[in-house]
């Protein structure tokens, strides 16, 4: 090994952040090493219910992502109690395994850039209070000092670049939810597969639809209920899903593969994205509650955004300017989804048997609709005040249905 190699841009973390970055990074023509402690296909602690599909088509990805036979996901479902509310989607989900998406990610950066998997960083190097660099430690335990413009830190919630460039932090509140997770085959389908959600006891259940006969099934549980459940997680898991309505009789037949996986949660915070030297990206620069499934597609925005700056840099503007702008609009970006993920979180409870009764009863009746589907989005509307994008994301959903603003 080159005891002096250098580069534009080295990448911390090689999953969803930082191989996209890699790629529109090598694709501007910047030299990147891109490296990772762990090798792939690995796993990680993710389910993986993605909406936002854009991003895998921009990277050209997409096709080999949906290749493995996952199937195209048009329809939701919510329950609560015994009753359900589904609807089209305006456009489909998949719900692709980490092993298998971060494993394609890294074959495409590769392409564009210098990958290192089972290297681990274990520390930085400084230039007169400038990163300037990184020391890694390869397979073979042998450690290398390498020099770069840009050091990214692409790696993860538990980022020690965050740590050691003492990345300060806002917008913070500690883990809400734990969640419990697991794939499991031959769970009695719907007629039409659909993500379905479960509203239960002030949880959130979960099922997401991945290849013909394989789902994710998880939940959101509550806090003090996380140490039980772990002490013995597929009885305590099974027996929990076994509550939500209808999935006493669909697990009849149903086997786990592998094994349920549990978090105690995620870190909700921002940290400051970037230093002399150094730049966050991904989970390590901003972490929130899973519930809204929204981790993976704002790991690619900032990737995007990211490498917009760089492109700016490119040009000529000056890093600082360029990195102040960008942290401002990946904050602007960002704020919405955290403030709909938080606020989703804390209004969770566990409805009372009359709201569940009237619910029920509610569901059922046409002549209910018929009465108030009409002015529902104003209700909304006003109690979705202090989190606009639950109503902003509605009305986008409604417009690819055919909804068009009043007066337009
Ligand atoms: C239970 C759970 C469920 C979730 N469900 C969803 C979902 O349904 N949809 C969704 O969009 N999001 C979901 N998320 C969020 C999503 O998993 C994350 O937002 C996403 O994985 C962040 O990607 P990342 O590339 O930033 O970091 P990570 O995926 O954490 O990757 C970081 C990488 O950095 C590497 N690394 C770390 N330190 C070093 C080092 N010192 N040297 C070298 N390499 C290093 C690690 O090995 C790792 O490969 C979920 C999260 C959890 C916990």
């Amino acid at each position: 090994m080159n005891e002096m190699e250098s580069f534009d841009v080295i990448i911390v973390g090689a999953r969803v952040a930082g191989s996209s970055l890699a790629v529109l990074l090598g694709k501007q023509g910047k030299k990147v090493l891109l490296i990772d402690k762990a090798s792939f296909p690995s796993d990680t602690l993710s389910t993986h219910h993605m909406s936002h599909l854009d991003y895998l088509k921009r990277l050209d990805v997409l096709e080999e992502v949906e290749a493995s036979g996952l199937r195209k996901i048009e329809r939701m479902r919510t329950h609560v109690g015994e009753s359900f509310v589904e609807g089209p989607r305006a456009s489909y989900t998949i719900i692709p395994r980490r092993d298998h998406l971060d494993a394609i990610l890294l074959h495409k950066a590769r392409q564009y850039s210098d990958v290192r998997e089972q290297c681990s960083v274990r520390e930085l190097l400084w230039d007169d209070g400038e990163v300037c660099g990184v020391v890694t430690r390869d397979r073979e335990g042998r450690e290398q000092r390498i020099f770069a413009d840009w050091v990214v830190g692409a790696d993860g919630k538990n980022s020690n670049i965050a740590r050691w460039v003492d990345a300060e932090i806002y917008h913070a509140e500690p883990p809400l939810r734990p969640v419990l997770y697991g794939y499991y085959e031959g769970v009695k389908p719907l007629e039409r597969p659909a993500t379905e959600i479960f509203l239960h006891e002030g949880r959130i259940g979960f099922l997401f639809p991945m290849e013909e006969g394989r789902d994710c099934l998880g939940i959101e549980i509550h806090p003090g209920e996380f140490k039980d459940m772990m002490a013995s997680p597929r009885e305590h898991f099974e027996a929990m899903y076994r509550q939500l309505y209808g999935m006493d009789e669909r697990l009849r037949d149903a086997s786990l593969q592998g094994k349920i996986i549990g978090t105690p949660g995620m870190p909700n915070h921002f940290r400051q994205s970037y230093g002399k030297g150094w730049i966050l990206i991904g989970d390590a620069a901003h972490s929130k509650d899973p519930s809204t499934g929204l981790g993976i597609n704002d790991a690619f925005m900032q990737s995007f955004l990211l490498a917009e700056a760089f492109e700016k840099m490119e040009a000529g503007a000056g890093g600082k300017s360029v990195l102040q702008e960008y942290q401002k609009k990946r904050d602007q970006q960002l704020l919405p989804g955290f403030q709909l993920t938080l606020d989703y979180i804390h209004s969770l409870k566990k409805w009372t048997q009359n709201e569940v009764a009237l619910f029920q009863a509610m569901a059922s009746n046409p002549m209910v609709w018929n009465k108030i589907a009409p002015s529902l989005s104003n209700h909304l509307k006003k109690e979705a005040e202090d989190i606009p994008l639950l109503y902003q994301s509605v009305i986008m959903e409604a417009e690819a249905f055919g909804y068009r603003k009043e007066g337009e």
